[in-house]
């Protein structure tokens, strides 16, 4: 489920994307060229949790390449986004792009919400009815500099959503691989595949089912969801970038594992923590491939050097397995899929309370929580594990807040030592008792 916000430069998206986000996070991008930090956020309203991206930060700032770019930003929104919100300005009324931007969705199947932006007073108000004009149906005046609007825009975004995803219908485990352009990504997923697909992704390259392959893998039903050849889809080089952002959130959300593949020629950069950053936030499971290990000048302990220089750069994810591979020479591409099954299969375990009593019993007894707020004593008396795929603990307490981040971390390796989650991003909640 995915909501994308496009219209031309200027009419507020991004201000819009802000006040209806209300500064939830978003992961930063450090590439070049792009100007804006946030583009992806989430809306919370009546319950649901709507992703949502801003293609505002992409268009380029010459003007003969802006028109080209939006109208391009149109199509990728309509191809990968569930509900399109397309912004207008009132005060400029519906101008030519407006028209045949509106062109263009009337066309799509994608349910279109027109949000008349800048509506701040009555008169702007009566002023939005002029966008009826662009035919996508329901006009919504709001201010995004003031909020008036927003809840009844909300309402109906709320209303024009599919059905919420939930986990994984069936059985099949899904696993999404995600980098940067290059690295790798469908070499490995064709050498997986045991035939070489970018044929096909090239034919198929606009429907959104190309790039999920099924896979009978051992006797194991898998869906390999995979962010490659699609870069071709766009051809404004800030296109390239946001779609690329755009496919790595709705990736990360669709895999149950995301496999992390890197190119060891260029090492671990910003740009791929903030992918596992992401998955993390959303609990998916998670591997690094490091590919074009074949490149690589190596020794006995180069792997080993390689893996505590990542683990150094990744501290709290250092829980993250790492693979070297080759898709040339096809080294271990089957074990980056074992590994991904091992992580799944690790999110998906149950662990029996009384073994957790024994390792907090033990941990505890080992190092006591500190003591808070001057002198209380902090005590843990038990745990438990109250759901799996993702796993999530609950531990009881008498002071829930007295348990640091520090703690917490404590009792996170405990579990790891003792239960292993590999690669899998763990949830602890501490209750009063
Ligand atoms: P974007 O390029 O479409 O992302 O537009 P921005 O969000 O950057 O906004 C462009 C300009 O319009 C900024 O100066 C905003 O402050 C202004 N703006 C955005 N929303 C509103 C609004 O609801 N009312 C008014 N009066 N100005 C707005
Ligand atoms: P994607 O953009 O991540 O899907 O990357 P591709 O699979 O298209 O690969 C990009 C380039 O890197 C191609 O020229 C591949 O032949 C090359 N390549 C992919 N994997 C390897 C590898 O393991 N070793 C070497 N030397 N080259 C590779």
């Amino acid at each position: 489920m995915l909501v994308a916000i496009v219209g031309r430069p200027n009419v507020g998206k991004s201000t819009l994307f802000n006040r209806l986000t209300e500064s939830q996070l978003a992961i930063v991008h450090d590439e070049p060229g792009v100007t804006r930090d946030r583009v992806y956020g989430e809306i919370i309203w009546n319950g649901r949790t709507i992703p949502v991206v801003d293609t505002g930060g992409y268009v380029p700032h010459s003007s003969e390449r802006f028109e080209a770019a939006i109208r391009e930003q149109v199509d990728i929104a309509m191809a990968d986004a569930d509900v399109i919100l397309y912004v207008g300005d009132v005060t400029t009324g519906v101008t030519d792009i407006d028209q045949e931007m509106a062109d263009k969705l009337r066309k799509s199947q994608k349910p279109v919400l027109t949000v008349a932006n800048k509506a701040d007073n009555d008169e702007r108000r009566w002023a939005a009815s002029e966008f009826y004009e662009m035919g996508l149906g329901e006009v919504f005046p709001v201010s995004a500099t003031n909020g008036i609007g927003t809840g009844d825009l909300l309402d109906a975004l709320v209303e024009a959503l599919p059905e919420e995803d939930g986990e994984e219908p069936d059985d099949r485990t899904s696993i999404a691989i995600i980098g940067k352009p290059n690295v790798g990504k469908s070499s490995i997923v064709n050498a997986v595949l045991g035939y070489d697909r970018s044929i096909v992704t090239e034919e198929a390259g606009t429907t959104r089912d190309a790039v999920h392959s099924l896979v009978n893998y051992e006797g194991r039903e898998i869906t390999l969801v995979d962010t490659a050849g699609l870069r071709k889809r766009a051809k404004v080089k800030e296109n390239i970038e946001f779609y690329s952002a755009l496919r790595t959130e709705r990736s990360v959300r669709e895999g149950d594992v995301c496999v992390l593949m890197i190119d060891a020629t260029d090492g671990l950069q910003n740009q791929d923590i903030n992918v596992l950053k992401l998955a993390e936030k959303h609990k998916k499971g998670m591997v690094i491939a490091v590919n074009k290990w074949d490149l690589v000048e190596k020794d006995s302990k180069t792997a080993k050097r390689y893996e505590d220089y990542f683990h150094e750069i990744l501290q709290t994810l250092d829980y993250v397995p790492i693979v070297f591979t080759s898709a040339l020479t096809r080294q271990r591409v089957y074990k980056v899929i074992d590994t991904a099954l091992e992580v799944a299969d690790e999110r998906a375990k149950r662990i029996q309370t009384s073994r957790l009593n024994d390792v907090l019993r033990e941990a505890v007894a080992n190092h006591h929580p500190p003591t808070y707020r001057g002198g209380n004593y902090v005590e843990i008396k038990y745990v438990t594990q109250v759901r799996e795929n993702p796993p999530v603990f609950v531990f009881f307490t008498n002071h829930p807040k007295g348990v640091k981040e520090s703690y917490q971390r404590y009792l996170e390796r405990q579990l790891r030592e003792a239960f292993g989650f590999k690669g899998v991003p763990l949830t602890l909640v501490f209750k009063q008792k």
